[in-house]
């Protein structure tokens, strides 16, 4: 488990990754439905983060992974990214796997618990300021690697990063080069996904490697 800081500036967990303007506050209402719906998860959960959730990892990691949102009783709980649930639980068995554990960053193209687990465009749009932030931050290490969880996010950084979505598809395992960042495809390690066959642990592990030695070979 990467060691937690305290910030004042949102009050919450904070890695070394990024300076704290970098990060949304947590008083971020760009999206109405998602604060609408921490107002109620606020009562039913008031042990839960119920905020936004900032990346996570050493500023110095030169892989990034991107996935989508935080999971209601994964991130939005713990306030860390892919801390608390299955896929979570996946991802961080496969980074020990690799011995990548405390070596790379996490955070989401979406930084609040969407409804329904599915952020509408606008909120992925709302919340790109932050991922271009964090993007921006990223491409300046050496050897920046991103691996992206899923094709909502891979759309997202592409977005973020002013590319033509036409020029980078999606694909799992695809490799892509774009604006000073190599990026590295993978279907998310969502329970669904790993339930239904779509991704194998075998399958995931290969891109995480992938993406891992791009980072660190
Ligand atoms: S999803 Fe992003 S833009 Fe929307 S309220 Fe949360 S932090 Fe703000």
């Amino acid at each position: 488990m990467p060691k937690l800081r305290l910030n004042a500036y949102n009050k919450g967990v904070m890695p070394d990754s990024f300076p704290a303007h970098r990060y949304p506050s947590e008083n971020c209402r760009r999206c109405r439905r998602l604060v609408n719906q921490f107002k109620r998860l606020s009562v039913k959960h008031p042990d839960y983060w119920n905020k936004p959730v900032p990346a996570h990892g050493p500023s110095e990691a030169s892989l990034l992974i991107v996935g989508l949102a935080p999971g209601l009783h994964g991130a939005n709980k713990t306030g860390i990214p892919f801390v608390g649930d299955a896929s979570g639980n996946l991802l961080h068995d496969v980074l020990a796997s690799l011995k990548l554990t405390g070596r790379v960053k996490i955070t989401n193209a979406v930084k609040c618990l969407p409804v329904k687990n599915l952020p509408s465009a606008q909120e992925v749009n709302n919340c790109s300021r932050y991922l271009k932030d964090e993007l921006e931050a990223h491409r300046l290490i050496p050897d920046a690697t991103l691996l992206v969880l899923g094709g909502v996010a891979h759309k997202a950084v592409v977005k973020a990063l002013g590319a033509r979505q036409a020029d980078f598809p999606f694909g799992h395992g695809a490799v892509h080069h774009v604006e000073g960042l190599q990026i590295v495809d993978s279907y998310h390690c969502s329970r669904y996904n790993t339930q239904t066959g779509r991704l194998t642990r075998q399958m995931f592990l290969d891109t995480v490697q992938l993406a891992g030695n791009m980072a660190y070979s």
